[in-house]
């Protein structure tokens, strides 16, 4: 998915979000959180937008793995979740950067392109609403957006 969809669909991850979650921070903070977890997944990629910024991070992910691999996949989550096991006052912070994280997935997930679940088995999962960059991508994005502003 475009990066200007990617962000789309994450900010309507964030809206429905902020709705029903209480995270005992400033809304701004939250709203940081999750649009920077949002961009963490394509760090495996050197063009891509944080990528460009974390070479150092970027180049050696993208030689060891390539891009849309471990970082698309349920290995981060499982990162997560157990970091969350840990109740601190680090919690709701890794939960709004997890959301974030994870409306990129759903991003990819949408898009033809499918994203390796179980990496490093191969096999890509995706509904394959739309073509990543086509026409039909910005509507979707913003219908999204549409839905999570009425629900
Ligand atoms: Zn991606």
């Amino acid at each position: 998915m475009m990066f200007r969809n990617h962000l789309i669909v994450t900010a309507a991850v964030a809206i429905f979000t902020v709705k029903y979650v209480n995270f005992a921070m400033p809304l701004w903070v939250v709203l940081i959180l999750i649009f920077a977890g949002s961009l963490l997944p394509d760090l495996d990629h050197p063009s891509s937008t944080i990528g460009k910024r974390f070479l150092f991070i970027s180049l050696p992910l993208a030689g060891l793995f390539g891009h849309r691999q471990i970082t698309h996949s349920v290995w981060p989550f499982v990162l997560t979740a157990w970091a969350l096991s840990y109740d601190t006052w680090a919690t709701p912070l890794a939960m709004a950067f997890g959301i974030g994280y994870f409306s990129h997935l759903l991003a990819d997930f949408i898009s033809d392109s499918g994203i390796p679940l179980f990496w490093p088995h191969q096999g890509r999962f995706g509904i394959k609403l739309c073509t990543s960059g086509g026409l039909l991508e910005p509507i979707i994005a913003l219908g999204l957006l549409w839905l999570a502003i009425i629900f």
